[in-house]
Order: C-alpha cells, then structure tokens, then sequence
C-alpha cells in the first residue's frame, strides 16, 4: 500500500473531538490512541486542519491535554501555516494531472461539465449551489478513467489477473491492494502531477506480483514506472497539498 500518513493511529474510543482554550483561542484536538507510540505527541491533521493528539495506552486524555497546552506556540504556529484551502468555485484554480485549471462557472448552461484543455479551464454549467458536488463527481470520473487504464495496461504487463478497481476518498492510504486481486485509490491523485499517479498506480499493480515491501518488489514497480524517487519524494513533501482542494 501507499501509505499517507501514520495509519496505526486509532480513535480513543468515542470518535469525539475536544475543544481546549489557548490564550483565548479554540483549538479543536482529535485524541487518538497509538499502542506503538511511546510518548505523547502533536501532529497536525492536513485535511482537516485539526491537531492530533496522540496518546500511548500509559497517558491518560488529562495528561494529554496538559502536555498540548505546554505546546500552545506550537499548536498555533503550525495551525497558522496551514495552507489556505481552494474550495470548488467559480473562478478556484485546481490541479489536473498536475497541470492548473480555472474552474468557470456558466449558471446559464445545463448542469454539466465539460472542460476546455486549449485554455485549461473546467466548465461547469447548472446552478451555484451544486458547482463543488458536480466538480468533485468530474474528478473522481477522471481519476477512475486515467487509473483504470493505467492499472489495466501495467497488470497485462504483469500477466497478473486484475479484479475490482475501487476510487474513494481514503484518510489514510493513497492506493492499497486488498484480497488477491482488487486495488483501491485516492480520488484526490487526479490532482497530482501525471508522473506521481503513475508511481502509486505501478506501487499498488506490483503488489499484485509480490505482497511484501521487498527488493523483489521495487524491482517490479521500477519496470513499471522507472524512477520512482521522484514521485515518491514529492508524496511525502507535498502529497499534503491534495488535501487542500474542495
Ligand atoms: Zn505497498
């Protein structure tokens, strides 16, 4: 699987979220127990611009409350510096295949979608209220469309069978290979640059050759997509970023 951040993290119990006051300001938290993490610690959740609190099984919410207050300047700093997000508007510019786009609302027109490539514009005709639901729907059909027929072409390499092909939003994980056969992935990757969707595309078909992490492995995802330093460096740098459209 292509990993997005630290999927071991899990709910403390009741999925709830604790407002805490840092001089005068809100600051929602998310605890989440981790059995592997040794100390208490901070990150800060790009998607949903929350702080995560993480806990291991020996701290308790208290102490983790405290330990978050001690890291107030922190916790604003970083807060801060999150990057504006780009909701699905008429004049957004958004990320195709890593190619930007200007998103034009036509209220005049049918409720459809229809995109000009000569002048990188996505056209969205029909009422105002519902611009950001039909562009989300158009960015998932073309990342079904472009990661289908990449995954079909690169398993026929393979000569590997290929089932199911599932694109959803996933919190955790950017594509994962689950079962024998079926492969998952982030619609959000339409957003990325070309050469990235490829990378986790070849990533997730090799694992339908070998199952593990191993030498073996990378060698079968560099037959598919040679170079994958590149994509995989920009993943961990600005894989983030993704999370900022819509
Ligand atoms: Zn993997």
């Amino acid at each position: 699987m292509t990993k997005l951040a630290d999927s071991s993290l899990e709910p403390t119990g009741a999925d709830e979220t604790v407002r805490i006051d840092l001089d005068g300001r809100e600051v929602a938290l998310r605890p989440r127990r981790n059995r592997r993490a040794r100390h208490i610690s901070l990150r800060i959740d790009p998607a949903t611009g929350c702080a995560i609190l993480v806990l291991p099984l020996s701290a308790s919410l208290a102490e983790g409350l405290d330990f978050a207050r001690s890291k107030s300047r922190w916790l604003r700093a970083n807060l801060d510096s999150l990057p504006q997000r780009t909701p699905f508007a008429d004049g957004a510019r958004i990320p195709v295949m890593g190619v930007r786009h200007r998103i034009a609302h036509h209220p005049d027109f049918a409720s459809f979608i229809w995109r000009d490539s000569s002048c990188a514009t996505i056209n969205v005709g029909g009422e105002g209220e519902g611009v950001a639901m039909r562009v989300t729907g158009w960015l998932i059909e073309q990342a079904r469309r472009e990661i289908t027929t990449r995954a079909r072409a690169k398993a026929a390499r393979l000569g590997r069978p290929l089932g199911s092909i599932t694109i959803r939003e996933t919190r955790t994980r950017w594509g994962s290979c689950s079962g024998k056969y079926d492969l998952a992935f982030n619609w959000r990757l339409i957003m990325a640059p070309a050469d990235v969707l490829d990378y986790v595309v070849s990533h997730e078909v090799a694992h339908l050759a070998v199952t593990s992490h191993s030498p073996r492995f990378w060698r079968v995802v560099e037959k598919l997509h040679p170079g994958n330093e590149a994509p995989r460096a920009w993943l961990r740098k600005r894989g983030d970023e993704l999370w900022r459209y819509g």
